[in-house]
């Protein structure tokens, strides 16, 4: 099998699964107790949280360990939201933001707030000028994604930062994309809160965790016990924070080398695809994109049937996005960028990881402009348009 679905998730590493086998066994204590159990796991759980904060240049109790990104998102925005209801209920966001993001925005549209879902151009960018013409009296918060899981696009965070700072209103930012393959200091970018998700580098799924900048006002989302600083009840993962905190680390530790290697494997593959493959568009930017992002769309095909027949024959890749598969709906994604809503369903993403390698790239392009091939043979579209020559 040839994994090109790293955007979705990510293996486990062997490392990482060491460090964490311990505490599904001998060390199983909960963090909160006070007996020589519950001490050995409190110490597991500080380390980890001081070895994230030193990966995004927080403090520790800038660190807030969460069930993963999506729990991430829903708290940064339903938590800012509810503290800050009286100052205002206006919130900013982008068209293309993780479902996380974009069905909490709708959940709080329900709740009293109203939303602004800003535009974002045909490479997927969010402009400066567009989130300052945006920003009201009452705009409370602002949340962009630091890179988009479809189409790849890195936004100007740091800069858009300074915008909604510039009127007094907080930033959050998903990094779930980003995390582990780019730098995050969150010091030099200014951000206020941001996501991030194990499973995504390697680590673990279920845990992930929110910064938040020490002096932000948030509402709990989880109500329980003491945990996180009393605003995140439940009996923390200690095997997941400590699996998180060593991928985290580990992936940092090579985060120069292993963008090189990876992004060498998409443009090996992006540039075999585009010279092997006619009638096709490459979704999002050339430049600023996440190392191993490649989304193509193929012209008079269903995405659907392009990704069964490479998983017949071995390859794994997403159609859009693994969250929006499953669903007849074109990705918001996809629409927001201004692809037609036909193209848009021939579209698969594939995302590349640091276990890929050159053959498989090769393999890969040769078996999809096969399948590519064998299943526009079939389409009627294909036939019609290829007799008026209306190439697009
Ligand atoms: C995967 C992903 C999430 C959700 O994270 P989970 O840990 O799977 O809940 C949120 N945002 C983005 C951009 C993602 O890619």
């Amino acid at each position: 099998m040839i994994y090109l679905d790293h955007a979705a998730t990510t293996p486990l590493d062997k490392e990482v699964l060491n460090e964490m086998l311990p505490f599904f066994s001998e060390d199983f204590g909960n963090a909160n107790s006070q007996h020589t159990y519950g001490q050995k796991a409190a110490s597991a759980v500080i380390k980890a949280r001081e070895e994230i904060a030193g990966c995004i240049n927080a403090k520790p109790s800038e660190i807030y360990f969460t069930s993963g990104g999506t729990e991430a998102d829903n708290w940064a925005l339903k938590g800012v939201a509810l503290a800050h209801k009286d100052k205002g209920r206006h919130i900013i966001t982008s068209k293309i933001e993780h479902s996380a993001i974009y069905a909490s925005c709708k959940q709080l549209e329900t709740l009293g707030f109203e939303v602004t879902y800003l535009d974002v151009d045909s490479e997927g960018f969010v402009s400066s000028d567009t989130l300052k013409n945006a920003i009201k009296d009452d705009t409370i918060l602002v949340s962009i994604m630091f890179a988009n899981n479809e189409i790849g696009t890195i936004e100007p965070i740091k800069e858009l930062c300074a915008v909604a700072h510039e009127r007094g209103v907080l930033f959050h930012t998903d990094a779930v994309q980003a995390a582990g393959s780019l730098k995050l200091d969150v010091k030099d970018l200014g951000v206020d809160l941001m996501s991030i998700s194990s499973h995504k580098f390697y680590g673990p799924k279920g845990v992930g965790a929110l910064y938040i900048r020490n002096g932000v006002k948030i509402e709990k989302l989880i109500s329980g016990g003491e945990q996180e600083r009393s605003k995140r009840g439940g009996t923390t993962n200690v095997p997941g924070v400590v699996g998180m905190a060593k991928a985290l680390v580990k992936a940092c530790a090579q985060i120069d080398e292993n963008a090189k290697y990876v992004s060498s494997l998409r443009d090996r593959f992006v540039s075999a695809v585009e010279s092997k493959i006619e009638m096709i568009k490459y979704n999002g930017p050339r430049h600023d994109r996440l190392p191993n992002n490649a989304s193509f769309s193929f012209r008079f095909i269903e995405g659907e049937s392009i990704l069964f027949s490479l998983d017949l024959r071995g390859v794994c890749a997403s159609s859009g996005s693994a969250c929006s598969s499953g669903s007849l709906e074109p990705s918001r994604t996809l629409m927001a960028i201004g692809v037609p809503v036909g193209t848009a369903h021939g579209t698969i993403r594939f995302s590349f990881g640091k276990h890929n390698t050159v053959e498989e790239v090769d393999k890969t392009v040769e078996i999809l402009a096969d399948e590519v091939n064998r299943l526009r043979q079939m389409s009627p579209l294909f036939k019609q348009d290829k007799e008026k020559k209306e190439y697009v």
